[in-house]
């Protein structure tokens, strides 16, 4: 018998919890070689959530439903670290989100792929029912940006969905980065994944906990979690103005020469004294948002903090 491991992060997801209990517990009745234990990971809801979670545990016990619940809410990224950081004697690891946005019944096809031989296999989607246009046009920009500009691969509609060796896992959680970004983790330690392709559909129950303005900070703090190429940039334009203003210095130099009286030139110094200005507290702003970065991470403050769980402390 192989152990999975199922890890769900919930932020008020209180309608979810049974009901994606039961969907797994179907799948995996129809494969005698494994078992499950879902690891829940309450991130901090305000609802009932970890109370479901509790009811649960007591209907179906600790072998199948184990709880990390937060202090506060960490987010997702920081939710999947604690998961995979809290395997117990698991041999595969799952990652999955509660909303049944991730079907489970794929898990069956996902695991055969480990079998297989593959180190991961991630699900992805190939089409964006019920979301809105505008959310997947600057979706796929994001990625077409960020596998241009960063080392990273990331796979376009690659979900969170994942199924993974324990191997896989643990190499995610060796890196102890504070600011995380998953998909670039996940391309970041390599190993040999799987693709297969699902159709999107809508959440069971609850709402999307996604504002627009949260999804445009998680894809600017997952390119600069991964790319230094903006204070590159910053360089070439210096550059780029220098040699401008060179040229320029001749041109008016000559102009001077030809013609000594009868220069005026307030509104062109103003303008160039706005646009520099402008400029140099851009600059700075790159350069302080990758120095707020380093702050953060040399504070090395732990990624999430428990308040209440069934799992026993793993031994450091
Ligand atoms: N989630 C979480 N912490 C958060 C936000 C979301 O644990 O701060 C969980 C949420 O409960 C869900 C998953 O992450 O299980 C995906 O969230 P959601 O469905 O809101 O995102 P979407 O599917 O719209 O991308
Ligand atoms: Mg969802």
């Amino acid at each position: 018998m192989k152990l999975v491991k199922i890890i769900v992060p919930c932020f008020n997801e209180q309608e979810c919890i049974k009901k994606m209990y039961e969907k797994v517990k179907h799948v995996f009745d129809s494969m005698p070689d494994y078992e499950f234990c879902i690891l829940y990971i309450d991130d901090g809801s305000k609802d009932d959530t970890l109370k479901e979670i509790i009811k649960l545990l007591k209907l179906v016990g600790k072998r199948r439903v184990n709880y990390l619940s937060f202090a506060r809410n960490f987010g997702k990224e920081a939710a999947i670290f604690a998961g995979l950081s809290n395997l117990g004697n698991a041999d595969l690891v799952a990652l999955m989100d509660a909303d049944l946005q991730h079907p489970p019944e794929l898990l069956k096809e996902m695991i055969s792929e480990i079998e297989n031989g593959h180190d991961c296999c991630g699900a992805r989607r190939i089409s964006r029912n019920g979301e809105p246009i505008i959310r997947s046009f600057f979706s796929n920009l994001f990625y077409k940006v960020i596998n241009k500009v960063t080392s990273m691969q990331l796979v376009p509609g690659g979900s969170d969905f994942r199924v993974m060796t324990r191997q896989v896992a643990e190499a995610i959680v060796s890196l102890t980065e504070t600011e995380r970004f998953t998909k670039g983790i996940f391309s970041w330690v390599g190993f040999d994944t799987q693709w297969i392709e699902y159709e999107n559909c809508e959440r069971y129950a609850g709402t999307t906990k996604w504002s627009f303005g949260g999804l445009m900070r998680y894809a600017i703090s997952g390119f600069m979690a991964f790319a230094t190429t903006p204070l590159r940039a910053v360089i070439y334009i210096g550059l780029l103005i220098v040699m401008f203003s060179f040229f320029y210095a001749i041109y008016v130099f000559y102009h001077a020469v030809k013609n000594p009286t009868g220069r005026t030139g307030y509104s062109s110094i103003i303008l160039l004294l706005l646009f520099f200005g402008g400029f140099i507290i851009m600059l700075l702003g790159i350069v302080g948002e990758y120095l707020a970065r380093i702050y953060m991470e040399v504070k090395q403050r732990p990624i999430y903090i428990v308040k209440s769980t069934n799992v026993e402390e793993k031994e450091e």
